[in-house]
């Protein structure tokens, strides 16, 4: 039996990921290890099939969201390092302890029920350090002191690494940058002060480790960027890193008709033929994640643009050609085909986003195929 029916993939180029790998390998220090970040799926590319590629170029470790997500890394067999960046309940630690995956932790409450716990193994732990991001973090040298306090006490968990997480990493105006690092550089100063054993540092994300290479201390988190997307505007524009997107979207024409003037496309009736027009459908639609606010966006079809017409249906979408092609031809939504491309910042554009949302609201309903052609 065949997996898929409907003629409606993305494609991940593994090979590039490969390739951004070493982009950033060439740019930061030796001394400095990779942390493939694959949350979220691997921003929508395939979290097994990423981390794997990203430990075959030199990645050290994989990094992810939530404590399901470095699981299913275990239960496909990867057995590299594994950070986890959000909050897990002490109820839940000890299957972290068994599975061997790092968390992170900035609450000296939490250290406190975690020492209840029983746990089998040792529990290995980043703490993290809010720095100027407002979100998850210790900010202050009294709350160090005490979480420092409390971790001396904890027999059963074992600090390996300490980080922070920039805000304005991509911007041009680097203030708030530059304050977060010499806030990280004071805390370390005065943590290794108190602690005597050695731990890892690490604070940039893909923007900061290619723009400032030099200021990465043990591990980089590398994300976005491996995925072949510039972090901003400003990130693409520098360009301190030749990147390769490694996604792209593809479906192929199940229907093909000739309008006439004044005929209608779609719910609504929003779109009217001018005049006798050729109108193809694809199918993939909003629960595809390819959502009605993209109506509009053009498509390439023999690397021709092509723009969607009427709105976009949960299953379907309707796009205007230029002349009759035969059923089953390609149509590229994101990606290239012949000398033009449509890219997941053009995408991100028109939605008013980011391209980090483009990559990650495309469905699971959407296959993902390595390298294959559907
Ligand atoms: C998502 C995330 C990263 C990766 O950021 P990119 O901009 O995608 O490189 C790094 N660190 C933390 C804590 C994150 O949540």
């Amino acid at each position: 039996m065949k997996a898929l029916y409907r003629p409606t993939w993305a494609n991940i180029n593994l090979e590039a990921i490969g390739y951004n790998i070493n982009q950033i390998r060439k740019r930061i220090p030796a001394k400095t290890g990779i942390m493939a970040v694959v949350k979220a799926d691997g921003y929508g590319h395939g979290a097994v099939e990423v981390g794997r590629k990203a430990l075959a170029s030199g990645a050290e470790w994989l990094a992810v969201a939530l404590l399901e997500e470095a699981l299913s890394l275990r239960k496909a067999g990867i057995n590299a390092p594994i950070l986890v960046f959000g909050w897990v309940s002490p109820e839940d630690v000890h299957i972290a302890a068994q599975e061997q995956v790092t968390l992170t932790f900035f609450q000296k409450e939490w250290l406190e029920a975690v020492n209840k716990q029983e746990l089998d193994k040792p529990l290995q732990v980043h703490m993290k350090w809010d720095t100027g991001m407002g979100r998850v973090g210790i900010r202050s040298a009294d709350e160090l002191d005490a979480i420092v306090e409390v971790l001396r006490q904890s027999p059963k968990v074992s600090l390996t690494g300490i980080y922070t997480h920039f805000a304005t990493a991509d911007e041009a105006d680097l203030t708030l940058f530059n304050e977060q690092q010499e806030r990280f550089q004071t805390l370390k100063s005065m943590f290794e002060f108190m602690w005597p054993d050695r731990v890892n540092y690490h604070t940039g994300n893909s923007a900061a480790a290619s723009r400032f290479p030099d200021h990465m201390y043990d591990y980089i988190r590398f994300g976005i960027a491996m995925y072949g997307l510039y972090p901003s505007a400003v990130t693409k524009k520098e360009h301190p890193i030749d990147l390769k997107p490694a996604l792209s979207l593809h479906s192929r024409l199940t229907h093909v008709k000739e309008v006439y003037k004044g005929a209608t496309i779609s719910y609504g009736a929003t779109y009217h033929a001018n005049s006798t027009e050729w109108v193809g459908t694809i199918p993939i639609g909003y629960a595809d994640g390819w959502i009605r606010k993209l109506q509009g966006v053009e498509v390439l079809v023999e690397g021709k643009r092509m723009p969607v017409v009427g709105r976009i249906c949960m299953d379907r979408t309707m796009i205007k050609l230029d002349q009759s092609y035969p059923i089953g031809t390609r149509v590229t939504l994101i990606g290239c085909q012949g000398e033009d491309e449509v890219t997941a910042d053009d995408i991100a554009e028109k939605l008013d986003t980011i391209n980090y949302e483009v990559a990650c609201m495309i469905s699971e309903r959407v296959p993902r195929l390595y390298g294959v052609d559907f």
